[in-house]
């Protein structure tokens, strides 16, 4: 190769960002039913990729699929640049061939679920450091002092001792991303945070997401709160039964769709 064509492919992958996530023609069946049907998808550092799409589109499928959840039926993951190793099951599936890979990818993702879970027998803060401590081998007072600087970023500090049971559903989705932070994670996952809240507490939580946006975190945001995702989202993908019906940038996929089914989707949302 010539030098200016050495030169220029450096150039070219200096402007790139690396990929965080990246997923190739993922096809996930439970039985007889095919959810994921062939869907690729990446999120590059410093992105934010927020998933959109009807209740039993494969929004869910797809993200326990990138947090070695559940396993793909086939199809390919990475995650920060490190593929996924699968060996074929009995039923035409999938298992992970390499247990400890599967925790040392799922120790880098932070992952936040619909409905609460913290662990019930433990207090806020102890919540925050239990996988530091017990799982990546950190001294039990750097986590704490690393667990409170989290809790007063997602305005908790008083709560630090205090049980779940004794937290707003706001407060513990609040701690639930404290705690998901805590592992210092390359990429934040989150399956629609805040579809369990009462209205009035939703915006407590999604102004703590919208903050790590603005510091620049990587995520991938499953949401139906479309005004947030067409706020903080870099990229906007729109799963229709399984497969990418459309993506692109928000002011696309919210202010100018392509798509019949997107099109209709977002009417139906307003
Ligand atoms: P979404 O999050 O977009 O609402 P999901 O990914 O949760 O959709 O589910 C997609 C489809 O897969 C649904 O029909 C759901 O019932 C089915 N499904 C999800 N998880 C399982 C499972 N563990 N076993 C069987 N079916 C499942
Ligand atoms: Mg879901």
């Amino acid at each position: 190769m010539s030098n200016a064509g050495a030169e220029a492919l450096s150039a070219g992958a200096a402007n790139e960002a690396a990929e965080a996530i990246h997923v190739e023609n993922l096809h996930k069946k439970f039985g007889q039913l095919h959810v994921l049907k062939g869907v690729s998808m990446s999120a590059r550092d410093g992105e934010v990729v927020a998933i959109i799409g009807g209740s039993g589109s494969g929004k869910s499928t797809l993200l326990r699929c990138i947090n070695c959840l559940e396993n793909p039926t086939s199809g390919l993951i990475r995650v920060n640049g490190e593929e996924i190793r699968l060996k074929p099951d009995h039923h035409g599936g999938s298992v992970p061939a390499d247990r400890r890979q599967i925790e040392r990818i799922r120790s880098r993702l932070g992952m936040v679920f619909q409905s609460f879970n913290l662990w019930s027998h433990m207090t806020l803060i102890e919540n925050v450091i239990e996988v530091p401590v017990h799982v990546l081998g950190v001294k039990r007072d750097e986590a704490i002092a690393g667990a409170e600087k989290l809790l007063e970023r997602v305005g908790l500090s008083e709560k630090r001792d205090v049980y779940p049971a004794f937290l707003s559903g706001g407060q513990q989705q609040r701690g639930a991303i404290a705690r998901a932070l805590a592992v210092q994670p390359r990429v934040m996952l989150f399956d629609e945070p805040t579809s369990a809240l009462d209205p009035e507490l939703v915006g407590e939580v999604l102004k703590v997401i919208a903050d790590l946006a603005r510091e620049g975190r990587t995520m991938v945001l499953v949401t139906h709160e479309m005004k947030f995702a067409r706020q903080v989202a870099s990229h906007v993908i729109y799963l229709y039964n399984g497969l990418v019906e459309e993506e692109g940038p928000p002011e696309q996929i919210f202010g100018d769709p392509k798509s019949e089914k997107l099109k209709q989707f977002i009417r139906n949302i307003h």
